[in-house]
């Protein structure tokens, strides 16, 4: 029986990877923080068979210790300070866990395999953030980095360490530069689950309207269920590489709104949107769009779910979740 270690496992991603490894009969572990952590609950409730081990991106002892329990033959590194907003208020932290949390975790793996350092197959996690003001149209693997926020800084500084443990001990250690994914798990300060919760509450009569800022960024939106098969596949190559995951197709903040609205019966939506400066950010990246040929080429990956599929399932989900129990 495999034996995976996932950080972040009680995000969106952890908890569709957990069950996508439970599926092919895996071995799973979660690194939790601390103590009576309300998201304990969640993981439990979602995959009951994941094994909780404590520990923290930041205290290397930790990672350590939940190494020799969890025996893995994976390590995903999920874990991390993810959303770009509260990065700007909260730089050095975000730097600590988003950026030194990857070295830890690098560092502990090569410290509890020390005579066979390709042992444990590792994946970082890393983030189409990173190309921030876009230097090539679509990004691809080879495009350079400019990232626009204290999170996507952090994120280029695990992606290059990644890569380093790669070079210098030759540990089996992949990189998925993914681009934006969602899904019903989406946390709800990120701007596609805010507006699918939001939608669904205005379609029932619950509230009249949402604040939202730059409607004119553009991103490639995948599911994030497809994006986690992506990231076993690159564990499963002979070779350790870096991959771009995303669609291939850029959409607006406000078509996003669109379809959502639309999937409703609401076609003039404008009049529920209200837009705040708050949510402005102090850099954008105005336009994400990915080109994931070599995922798709040596991983054999492809997302499955379109964009309005996307939409729909989020607002579907939502409006699950806000109705009243009758
Ligand atoms: P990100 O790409 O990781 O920053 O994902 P987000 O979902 O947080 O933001 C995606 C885009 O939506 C960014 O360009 C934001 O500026 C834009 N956006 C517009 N209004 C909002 C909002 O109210 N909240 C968030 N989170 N993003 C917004």
């Amino acid at each position: 029986m495999p034996r995976a270690l996932i950080t972040g496992v009680t995000g969106q991603d952890g908890m569709y990877l957990s069950r996508l490894l439970l599926s092919k009969g895996y071995e799973v572990f979660g690194l939790v923080r601390g103590q009576n952590n309300p998201k304990l609950d969640v993981i439990r409730a979602w995959a009951p068979e994941v094994r909780v081990v404590t520990g923290d991106l930041l205290d290397q002892s930790s990672l350590l210790r939940a190494l020799d329990v969890a025996r893995p033959d994976e390590v995903y590194n999920l874990g991390a300070i993810s959303f770009v907003a509260y990065s700007w208020d909260n730089a050095q932290l975000t730097s600590q866990v988003t950026g030194l949390g990857v070295l830890n975790m690098l560092e502990a793996i090569r410290l509890y395999a020390h005579d066979d350092a390709s042992k444990v197959r590792f994946y970082q996690a890393s983030s189409s953030e990173m190309f921030g003001r876009v230097q090539e149209v679509p990004q691809r693997e080879t495009t350079l980095l400019w990232p626009r926020s204290p999170y996507g800084v952090a994120k280029v500084y695990g992606h290059y360490m990644t890569i380093n443990y790669r070079e210098s001990y030759g540990m089996h250690a992949s990189s998925g530069i993914l681009f934006n994914h969602e899904s019903p798990l989406r946390g709800p300060e990120f701007v596609t689950r805010k507006i699918s919760r939001a939608v669904a509450r205005i379609s029932l009569g619950l509230q009249d309207r949402v604040s939202l800022g730059n409607l004119d960024a553009k991103r490639d939106w995948g599911f994030a269920g497809d994006y986690v098969d992506a990231m076993w596949r690159m564990l499963q190559q002979d070779e350790a590489s870096d991959y771009v995951v995303s669609t291939g197709e850029t959409h607006p903040v406000r078509e996003y709104l669109d379809i959502a609205f639309n999937h409703v019966g609401i076609s003039d939506w404008e009049k529920h949107v209200h837009q705040d400066p708050q949510f402005l950010r102090p850099a954008e990246v105005d336009l994400l769009i990915g080109d994931s040929a070599k995922a798709r080429e040596q991983l054999g990956w492809t997302p499955s779910v379109s964009f309005k599929h996307l939409v729909e399932m989020m607002v579907d989900a939502d409006l699950d979740r806000e109705k009243p129990n009758v």
